[in-house]
């Protein structure tokens, strides 16, 4: 192998640096080539990276002016190593890059995304294994949107009724875990809402079955409001595995578009959103998911097993319920 290495100025105007002369063919273009030319797996970075400079001009001489700082630089010079794929070609891999970690940074929500994933399909299987005969649910709790600058106090009000919910006597999961997402209305409003994994026993399905009424009932009263919430509840079918709704539970807290579009929007959510932790883990899944409630050290390595289930299940559109 002549080329084991090579280092990518991912900033796509500037000029693109080539360590080794062995991959002067890659720069024979007239343009510096994007991340994606180089590696078409790699498109995602090219969308993401572009929204990072979106957010970061937003943030620029406001309040959070160092946010855009350091998203300035974030992910700016990738290293990737070449790994054989077979005797004539060769693979991208990411070996090293430096993140800003700002909280909404698109670059460093997706990546922590991609790890938490493949930390969740690592995990979800052996979980699956020791409660072979529980159910799974994928719940949808919302509210009326709220405005933007009480978004923290409706979350918190959200957090506490959940909690309320967890403990009474009717709610059916022994384990969960539920994000938050955070959706832009059109008039500027927010829009808090939590998507749930529960883990039910299979009696669930017998004598303690809750039609949706009953669901919406029981939010309705945790959350001590005045009006039915919408409320979306699915089973899995039976015999199938709750793999395939990670990707909607561990996406982004707040979808990128909704970012980009508003910049008083976005200060105002960075200003609401401060510690709020995205993800709780509770009941007997607690003990096995608890790492995805913590921003992940490791942004740069997704192990190669999880990394390809998340692109199969990234190419899925339907969802298994039954
Ligand atoms: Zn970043």
């Amino acid at each position: 192998m002549l080329v084991s290495h090579l280092q990518l100025n991912n900033g796509f105007s500037r000029a693109c640096r080539n360590r080794q002369q062995d991959f002067c063919c890659l720069f024979l273009h007239d343009e510096p080539p994007s991340l994606s030319d180089i590696s078409p797996r790699d498109k995602p970075w090219d969308k993401h990276r572009n929204n990072s400079d979106k957010v970061a001009k937003h943030y620029a001489g406001s309040d959070f002016h160092r946010y855009s700082e350091r998203m300035t630089f974030c992910s700016e010079l990738l290293d990737f190593t070449l790994k054989p794929i077979d005797d004539e070609s060769y693979a991208l891999k990411l070996s090293s890059a430096r993140f800003c970690r700002v909280r909404h940074c698109p670059v460093c929500q997706w990546k922590r995304s991609l790890v938490w994933k493949a930390k969740a399909y690592k995990v979800l299987p052996q979980i699956v294994e020791k409660y072979p005969k529980h159910r799974w649910l994928f719940v949808t709790l919302t509210q009326r949107n709220c405005k933007i600058t009480e978004l923290r106090e409706t979350i918190k009000l959200m957090n506490d009724a959940f909690k309320r919910m967890t403990k009474l006597e009717d709610f059916p999961a022994i384990g969960w875990l539920k994000s938050v997402e955070v959706t832009r209305g059109k008039d500027g409003s927010a829009h808090p809402h939590f998507h749930c994994l529960l883990m039910v026993p299979s009696s669930y399905f017998g004598g303690n079955y809750l039609k949706q009424a009953e669901w919406v009932a029981m939010w309705r009263k945790c959350l001590r409001l005045d009006y039915d919430p919408i409320l979306d509840v699915q089973a899995i079918k039976k015999g199938s595995q709750p793999m395939q709704l990670v990707s909607e539970l561990l996406k982004y807290c707040t979808k990128e578009s909704d970012m980009t579009v508003d910049r008083e929007w976005l200060l105002e959510l960075t200003r609401q959103m401060h510690k709020l932790r995205a993800i709780a883990t509770g009941g007997v899944l607690k003990e096995y998911l608890k790492a995805l409630e913590d921003e992940p050290e490791d942004l740069i390595h997704v192990d190669g097993e999880e990394k390809e289930a998340i692109a199969t299940e990234e190419d899925k559109t339907h969802l298994f319920f039954g």
